[in-house]
This record gives C-alpha cells, sequence and structure tokens, in this order.
C-alpha cells in the first residue's frame, strides 16, 4: 500500500485522509495551524454530501448533530412577501435518496475528526506548514515552511482558498475577490422569539444584498448571515464586525428579518472569493481537491458537498499499488472538472441573478421562481443534489 500525503486538514483534508486509508493506504495530514479545527458559523448540507459522507463511514455521526430542515424559502426582501419554497421533506428525500440539514460546521468537522482519529492509518500532524513540492520518479517531497521534508507516492493539496499547492501546479495567482461581504451570527436558541424560530432555511433577497437564517447544532443555535455587494476588495475572513456597522448595512430589512438581523451577536466577516475553473488539477503524483481544486462563492452550498465528493473519488480511485498514481490521479481530475466547474459558474449566476436581482430582473426572478412547482424545483436541483455516481468512475469497466 501507499503513503500518501495531504496538505490541509480542513473538511476536503480530513474526508480525503479517510477516503483513501479506507482503500488501506497510510496517510499523513500536513496541518500549517497548531491544533486541528474549525471556526464558521452554519452549513448547508445537499443530499449529495450524505451520499459521500455515508461512503466515508460518518455519515450517522452528522446526521446526528444536524437539523432537518421543511423547506428552503425564497422571501423578496424588498416587499418583504414570500415568492417560492422548496420542501425538502417527504418527496424530497424520496427523489434524492437522503435529507438535506443545516449543521455547524463543527458538526461536520467533527465526526471527520473524530474518525480520522481513529483510524489507525491515519496520522494527523499539526504545525506542518506546506509551501511547495518535489518530484521525483515514483515519489513526490512535500516542502514545509520550517525546511522540513516529508516524501510520499501521492501528494493531495487540500489546502483550501489561498493553496499553495495550487500555486506551484496551476500558478493563477490570488484568488477573485467578488466584492460581495457576508456578516455571519450564531445565537443562542433561546434568544430568538418562538414566532421566529423557523425550522427552515430562508433567505431574504434584495438588490445587492441577501438575507439567511436557519437553526443549526441540532436546534441549539440559529444562523444569521447579511450579505451584501458593498465592492470589498481585499479577501477577509473572520473578522470580527462591529453590531451598528451590520445593522446600518442593512436599512432595506424589516419586519421579521430585521428582528432577527437585530438579535445578532460577535458578527464574523468574510470577503468571499472564487476563482474560475481550470482545466489542470494534477500533475504527475500530484492532485487539488476542495477549495484548493475549485473553490466557489457559497450561493448554491456546495463547497464542502463538492469537496466530500472529490474524497470519495479520490479513495476510490487510488485503491491498490502506487505504481499507477498519476494515471488514476489524471482519472479523477478528468471525473471531477466538469461538474465542480459548472457548480463554480452556478453558485455566481446564483448571487447575480437570483439573490441580488433589482428593477425589472427582480420582477421576472419572482414571477419564475413563484410558477415553479415542487417537482419543477427538484428536476432544476437534482443534477447537483442526486447522489454522485461514483461507480460510473471506479467500476472495472469504467
Ligand atoms: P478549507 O476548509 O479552507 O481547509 C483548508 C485547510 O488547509 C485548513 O485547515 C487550513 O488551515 C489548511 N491549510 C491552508 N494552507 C495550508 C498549507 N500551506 N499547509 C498546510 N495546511 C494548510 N459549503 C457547503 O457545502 N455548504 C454551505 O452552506 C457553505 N456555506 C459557506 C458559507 C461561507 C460564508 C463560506 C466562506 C463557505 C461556505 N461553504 C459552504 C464552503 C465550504 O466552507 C468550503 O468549500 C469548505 O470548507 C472547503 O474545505 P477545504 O478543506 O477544501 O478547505
Amino acid at each position: 500500500m501507499a503513503d500518501i500525503l495531504i496538505a490541509g486538514g480542513g473538511i476536503g483534508g480530513l474526508a480525503a485522509a479517510l477516503g483513501l486509508a479506507k482503500r488501506g493506504h497510510r496517510v499523513t495530514v500536513l496541518e500549517r495551524r497548531d491544533v486541528f479545527t474549525e471556526v464558521g458559523a452554519g452549513i448547508q448540507l445537499g443530499p449529495n454530501a450524505f451520499h459521500a459522507l455515508d461512503l466515508l463511514g460518518v455519515g450517522q455521526e452528522v446526521r446526528n448533530r444536524a437539523v432537518f430542515i421543511d423547506e428552503l424559502t425564497f422571501m423578496d426582501g424588498t416587499t418583504g412577501e414570500k415568492v417560492a419554497s422548496m420542501p425538502v421533506k417527504d418527496d424530497y428525500r424520496a427523489r434524492f435518496g437522503n435529507p438535506y440539514a443545516v449543521v455547524h460546521r463543527v458538526d461536520l468537522y467533527l465526526p471527520l475528526l473524530e474518525a480520522a482519529r481513529r483510524h489507525p492509518g491515519i496520522e494527523l500532524r499539526g504545525r506542518h506548514h506546506v509551501v511547495g513540492y518535489e518530484q521525483q520518479a515514483g515519489s513526490v517531497t512535500a516542502l514545509l515552511a520550517d525546511g522540513r521534508r516529508l516524501t510520499g507516492d501521492a501528494l493531495i493539496g487540500a489546502d483550501g482558498l489561498h493553496s499553495a499547492i495550487r500555486a506551484q501546479l496551476v500558478g493563477d495567482g490570488s484568488p477573485r475577490v467578488s466584492g460581495h461581504t457576508i456578516y455571519r451570527s450564531v445565537i443562542p436558541m433561546e434568544a430568538v422569539p418562538e414566532d421566529l424560530r423557523w425550522n427552515t432555511v430562508t433567505l431574504w433577497a434584495g438588490p445587492k444584498w441577501h438575507f439567511v437564517h436557519y437553526p443549526i447544532a441540532g436546534g441549539e443555535t440559529f444562523n444569521l448571515a447579511a450579505t451584501r455587494d458593498n465592492g470589498a476588495t481585499e479577501a477577509v475572513a473572520g473578522v470580527p464586525a462591529d453590531h451598528d456597522h451590520v445593522l446600518n448595512s442593512f436599512p432595506e430589512l424589516s419586519g421579521a428579518a430585521r428582528r432577527l438581523l437585530e438579535l445578532g451577536q460577535d458578527w464574523k466577516t468574510w470577503v468571499l472569493c472564487d476563482r474560475d475553473p481550470v482545466d489542470r488539477w494534477t500533475e504527475g503524483r500530484v492532485a487539488l481537491l476542495g477549495d484548493a481544486a475549485h473553490p466557489m462563492l457559497q450561493y448554491a452550498a456546495q463547497g464542502a458537498c463538492q469537496a466530500v465528493e472529490d474524497a470519495v473519488l479520490l479513495g476510490g480511485l487510488l485503491d491498490g499499488c502506487a505504481a499507477d498514481f498519476e494515471q488514476r490521479l489524471e482519472k479523477y481530475s478528468a471525473a471531477r472538472r466538469e461538474r465542480t466547474a459548472q457548480v463554480q459558474l452556478v453558485a455566481r449566476e446564483m448571487g447575480r441573478q437570483l439573490y441580488h436581482a433589482a428593477g425589472d430582473a427582480r420582477v421576472e426572478r419572482n414571477a419564475m421562481l413563484s410558477s415553479l412547482s415542487a417537482g419543477d424545483m427538484y428536476d432544476k436541483v437534482a443534477w447537483l443534489h442526486g447522489a454522485y455516481d461514483f461507480d460510473a468512475w471506479t467500476s472495472p469497466s469504467a
């Protein structure tokens, strides 16, 4: 079996470690931070994520911590009216075979971390800042910031949006700063008046802004996320924001949405970034995964979902000996590039056309969304929420 190095111990890196260790490989995860941990707030998980998480053996743990909402609700933030909703209960589950859920990021990360810690084939190393790699015939060496070198049969770059592995492999510079700023807050459920404890992912859409809220952490906390297209030019992640600044940034919000925004505390700021899709994710025995490969805006709520799909397929394709890893990594990249590129581009368009539409575009959007039946909506998301067909790439005939 092979020795595989993974740069980055985030959701993608840990999922990849599990996917590869399940195939019998020895995996070393090199994480730049001192400890393996996650920050952030709530995220949404489509049924495609649960399909992949089940194959990694952690689906049930994530389900145990998740909130299963009733519907995705789209509100016109200008008028305060409900435009459309997509129910995600029985019919939806029957169609896609798994639930739609919302979790705190930690409730996805911890099951992955605990499973990785339990696995005898996985070694987790903090304070390992990878800055690049060198390839030799039949092996690859990860280069660390402090001069250490670690050699293995393959190196997976799961080091996120500002990936050092991507910088060397693709060399496409800094991520694209979207100009959209998101303020996030997680508040205790008891702070939320009962009439506002909606068991939905609700999105209020206005010209150049939107506001999303949903319960997380098994219903113990409530996630608030308010986004404004304010032309921000610098990438920011998790920087504290003043409460009054957040309130003043969304003067249009009124009614229930305003009441919820006012409940926010300990706001944190992100300025969202993505990249254009690229054709190259591999070089010899090195491959990219997760945000390092396909960073996307969060508007399709799929970045983490796609990372865990990457991880399952990578494991499926790298089973067996290391002799032909280069070809197998190429196959992994060929399998994943088209789908993830589509999600990257769709997520951008969702922000522009759906969430931030103004004027006539807003009226057309509302007419289009309100004309859709639940079945129509399921048809529209089927390519994304449906289970990814791993077998199509891993079966002996593939
Ligand atoms: P990361 O989570 O960035 O992890 C990278 C890891 O690598 C980190 O631990 C980092 O410390 C480490 N690292 C970085 N550089 C190095 C280095 N040089 N050497 C070693 N280690 C390194 N996704 C969804 O599916 N649903 C959602 O609803 C959703 N909502 C989101 C909301 C927001 C506001 C944002 C910003 C993202 C959202 N996402 C969502 C996307 C999701 O968070 C990411 O796609 C996912 O975290 C990617 O995981 P990753 O492991 O590839 O990268």
